[in-house]
């Protein structure tokens, strides 16, 4: 039986991911290792329950009594806090979800590859903070780490049977989020409800203001990077407003071959799961004649600063990522709270880079996840700095 683990089982990733492990046949086909989620300590005790888990975790200690009670005579373990989550991911699975948001989901993901075993990576901030530590890790144990963003699964779909030095190119597709068709200048009123609708993609809210603000693509073409090891030169971002091709793999002799599916993650999920079968999914089937067309644009660099902000992130290399990352949060965070407007989320995550460069810390190689965790903390210093500076005025 198939040992596995879930990371942020009540997010939205989470959700879909234990309904597609119910729907091949649950605590009959599964050995559930851990499950682990935040404040919604109902739900997880409802999964863990359904599913039989050994441990459920959640992310704050306050919450632990509550996990407890929603448990009570269920034999399921309850368990609280950071250092938990990192016991569970030391706990022998064979197959595991990394799918907290955030910086939060590095450990538990990369104690996870000690295993040797497979690695289902939603959390693209792994990948942006600490690539180069995370894919030695998976060589070291001999572990896997299969993408499930939906833009790097379809990459590496396109790419079975295929040999990296003969590709040219990586374009992942963005849909140009909530506010695509907005003139420029009503940009920097967008509030934080209007930003928190995708036109496409049902997200965790985080997810989807990232979307409206290219910040997550800005994320996934770093991701891109780290995961595939292409030059950034050689990676584009094309705005396709359906979101129904999520990534084409240009090669040397011309051909383009595009990923096409539902805005459904439930798809990606499924084929990390079955991985390297396929399996029957529940995802509705393209019906290309009845769509009828597709589109496509250039992004528009004024409309979205972030994606030129993740190409000096990928210039700089070492700890920028985790830098970026952590002033990207700290902004989204500061939005959300309405410190900041939409459009200077942007200008504060370049502000803070430019604090790290000028203190000559964002080059640095990335040593261990120390540095890393290090960054993180000091790049949310140096944020909240520069949003107490703005929101001062
Ligand atoms: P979400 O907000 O819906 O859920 C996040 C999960 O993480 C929840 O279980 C929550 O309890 C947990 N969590 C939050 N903060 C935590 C913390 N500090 N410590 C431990 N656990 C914490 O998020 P989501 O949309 O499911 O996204 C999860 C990850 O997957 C993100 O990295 C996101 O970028 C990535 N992703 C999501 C989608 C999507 O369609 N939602 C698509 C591609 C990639
Ligand atoms: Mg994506």
């Amino acid at each position: 039986m198939r040992r596995v683990s879930v990371f942020g089982a009540t997010g939205s990733i989470g959700v879909a991911t234990i309904e597609l492990l119910q729907s091949q046949g649950g605590a009959e086909a599964f050995g559930i290792v851990a499950l682990t989620g935040g404040r919604n300590t109902d739900l997880l005790a409802r999964q863990a329950r359904a599913l039989r888990a050994e441990v459920a975790v959640t992310a704050h200690e306050e919450c632990l009594e509550d996990l407890r009670a929603a448990l009570a005579g269920s034999g399921i373990e309850a368990a609280a806090g950071p250092a938990a989550l990192a016991e569970a991911a030391d706990r022998p699975a064979d197959w595991t979800m990394s799918a907290i948001v955030g910086a939060a989901g590095l450990v538990p993901g990369f104690r996870a590859l000690a295993h040797g075993t497979t690695l289902a990576l939603a959390n693209k901030e792994s990948l942006v903070t600490a690539g180069p530590l995370l894919l030695a890790e998976a060589a070291k144990h001999g572990a896997r780490i299969l993408p499930v963003d939906s833009e790097h699964s379809g990459i590496f779909q396109a790419l079975v049977g295929e040999d990296m030095a003969a590709v040219e190119r990586i374009v992942i597709t963005a849909s140009g989020g909530a506010f695509r068709d907005w003139p420029m200048e009503r940009l920097a009123q967008a509030t934080v409800a209007e930003a928190s609708t995708h036109p496409n993609w049902a997200m965790g809210q985080r997810i989807t203001i990232d979307s409206a603000s290219m910040f997550n693509k800005a994320l996934e073409v770093i991701e891109t990077r780290e995961f595939f090891g292409i030059d950034p030169d050689r990676i584009e971002v094309l705005v396709h407003p359906e979101s129904l091709v999520h990534a084409l793999v240009g090669f040397a002799d011309g051909a383009l071959m595009a990923h096409l599916g539902p805005p459904d993650m439930r798809h990606a999920i499924g084929y990390a799961l079955n991985w390297p079968a396929r399996a029957q999914l529940p995802v509705a089937r393209l019906d290309l004649a009845q769509i009828g067309r597709l589109s496509f644009s250039a992004p528009d660099p004024e409309r979205y600063p972030a994606l030129r902000l993740a190409r000096e992130v990928m210039a700089a290399g070492g700890l920028a990522g985790a830098a970026f990352n952590a002033a990207k949060e700290a902004a989204l965070d500061a939005f959300i709270a309405g410190r900041v407007g939409f459009t200077e989320m942007a200008a504060v995550v370049e502000d803070t880079l430019e604090r790290l460069a000028g203190e000559g810390g964002l080059g640095i190689p990335l040593a261990d996840l120390d540095n890393v965790v290090e960054m993180d903390r000091l790049a949310r210093i140096r944020a909240g700095e520069v949003i107490a500076a703005r929101s001062g005025r």
